[in-house]
């Protein structure tokens, strides 16, 4: 499990993990999170969310990820905020990963990072802000993974390749 920084403890007496912790990243730094966020936020400011709402049809269940991402996209100021709050999540996660790494590049995979800069420019803000007055160096390149979703599978049929 090495290397599996989904489950790194980041938020004590945080929400409730699959793995039975209560303070995993991957609660705070996906797509399932961003989910979380945008439903919170939908339903404190409804009229700032149509177009979400719609396409759930007011159905936290019935909410995914792409729906978001569209809402955003055609400018639900909720959605916005979602992306906002994922990347200052995403951020803080970096900075921590920078503490032990200090990498001068991060690749951001998974379908949630298709987004590009919805998504980026808030964790590249929050990376910067985290590392303000650290040793550790503010400025590494963020970027969207080729791969999208399909990363995992082209992974194991590279490994599995025979040169
Ligand atoms: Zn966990």
């Amino acid at each position: 499990m090495a290397g599996e920084i989904g489950h790194m403890g980041m938020v004590p007496d945080g929400e409730a993990c699959g793995c039975g912790l209560f303070e995993c990243a991957e609660q705070y730094a996906s797509g399932s999170a961003l989910e979380r966020f945008a439903w919170s936020a939908a339903r404190r400011q409804p009229c700032q969310s149509e177009h979400l709402l719609e396409a759930c049809e007011y159905d936290r269940s019935k909410l995914i990820g792409p729906m978001v991402r569209d809402a955003a996209q055609q400018g639900d100021l909720t959605a916005n905020e979602a992306f906002d709050r994922l990347g200052e999540w995403l951020g803080r996660l970096m900075a921590n990963l920078a503490s032990v790494l200090d990498p001068d590049t991060f690749v951001i995979g998974g379908g949630v990072a298709e987004v590009g800069g919805i998504l980026l420019d808030p964790a590249r803000a929050a990376f910067s802000r985290y590392l303000e007055t650290s040793m550790y160096r503010q400025h590494a390149s963020v970027l969207e993974a080729k791969a999208g979703d399909m990363a995992g599978v082209i992974g194991a049929a590279d490994l599995a390749r025979i040169d």
